[in-house]
């Protein structure tokens, strides 16, 4: 393994989901959902495999149908209009959107900015790309009697220099469920026209959003839609995380510049699926309040839990992961308290100092995913209850 990649030993995900099948535990690690999304867009899968649609390689910047529908999408949600023919670009998953963006737009040498705790593809990938990473950390706070990991806008400002080629962004943010807020959102706007970079920002959370919380893209900001590279997933929406089917929406340079690097990664993301995903970026509105819904009902029911069971809980405003502090359980490492949990109690977690750069920040921050049945959240909140109270 060469030396940009020697840091990075196997994924998190790999080694925690693979614990979670040794020891029989409830897995609440990895994020993927245990209950496929809707019928009818598995179904529309299964027809596209058998009607020949994609059997054979789809066309490089995806089908047009899916294109067609990224774009429709963006501009029913937000208002955003998108060319599907040079500003669209459908990717093997988030993750390969990713890795393509940051491989085509930095040089070696190049510094980019990013959320510490961070999604840890990132770290790599700025790594595979030659780039620096320059992480800028989300902090605890308590306001209005709720915990929330925010960010400081002086510490964003202070961590940009001559060297920084792109800021990377992800709302709602995984591992600590932080939503960036509109007047957050203009700052860093603002700072990105004032200081010339370009932003890659991840938004596959961007349907799990609760209480008064919205999702703002940061391509709708002044100045923004030529400088920013937006990145989705089928995954994460429709709770196929297996589909692989990502993309990317952008001004037709940046487009065709991640696309210069897709093609040599993939060449093209998997075929029939893309024409499912199509139909299902066309779903009533109903569909995606329904899975808010769904998913607002499991956060609370696993944060009561984790509350219950004595864990400090943030309880998120976004995506479907909850981080706790287990220092009020007497724990203070997190690297620990995970590998021994799957013994201990029968349940799987992550430990967020995976996504930090300042380890000893993340260290006594563990993240649970409540994207489970409410019988699975139910048993594994027992589990942990009868372990520390
Ligand atoms: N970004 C974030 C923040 C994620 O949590 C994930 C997890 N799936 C991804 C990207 C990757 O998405 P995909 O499965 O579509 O590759
Ligand atoms: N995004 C998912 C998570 O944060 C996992 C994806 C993966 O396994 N790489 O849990």
């Amino acid at each position: 393994l060469n030396r940009r990649l020697a840091e990075f030993g196997t994924t998190i995900f790999a080694e925690m989901s693979a614990l979670a099948v040794e020891t029989g535990a409830i897995n609440l690690g990895q994020g993927f959902p245990d209950t496929d999304g809707p019928e009818e867009i598995r179904e529309a899968a299964v027809r596209a495999l058998r009607d020949g649609r994609g059997n054979q390689y789809p066309p490089g910047p995806g089908v047009p149908e899916l294109r067609a529908a990224v774009s429709d999408h963006q501009h029913r949600r937000y208002g955003l209009s998108y060319d599907p023919d040079t500003e669209v670009l459908v990717t093997a998953g988030a993750t390969e959107a990713i890795a393509a963006s940051l491989l085509a737009l930095l040089e070696p040498g190049d510094e980019v900015v990013a959320l510490e705790p961070y999604y840890d593809s990132y770290a790599a990938c700025i790594a595979m790309a030659g780039g620096t990473r320059v992480p800028v950390t989300l902090r605890p706070e308590t306001t209005d009697g709720r915990a929330a990991f925010r960010l400081d806008l002086d510490e964003l400002r202070d961590a940009i220099t001559d060297r920084t080629r792109l800021l990377l962004l992800n709302t709602p943010h995984n591992p600590t469920g932080t939503v960036l807020t509109r007047d957050e959102l203009a700052s860093i706007a603002e700072l990105a026209v004032e200081r010339d970079l370009l932003v890659v920002t991840d938004e596959v959370y961007e349907h799990l959003v609760f209480d008064t919380a919205e999702h703002i893209p940061l391509a709708s900001f002044p100045g923004m839609r030529e400088r920013t590279v937006t990145i989705g997933s089928a995954g994460k929406t429709f709770s196929f995380t297996g589909w692989k089917v990502g993309w990317v929406t952008a001004a037709p340079a940046l487009v065709t510049a991640v696309r210069s690097a897709k093609q040599y990664l993939t060449y093209v993301a998997s075929g029939p699926f893309q024409y499912a995903v199509a139909e299902a970026l066309r779903l009533p509105d109903s569909y995606f309040a329904d899975f808010r819904a769904d998913m607002l009902a499991k956060r609370d029911l696993l944060a009561g839990g984790l509350e219950r069971a004595g864990f400090k809980v943030f309880r998120p405003a976004g995506t479907y992961f909850i981080t706790t502090d287990i220092r009020p359980l007497g724990e203070s490492d997190g690297f620990a308290f995970c590998r021994a949990l799957p013994e201990r109690a029968g349940v799987v977690a992550i430990p967020n100092a995976v996504f930090y750069d300042h380890r000893e920040e993340g260290a006594p921050f563990v993240r649970f995913a409540f994207c489970k049945r409410a019988d699975v959240l139910q048993a594994a909140t027992d589990r942990l209850l009868k372990l520390w109270k």
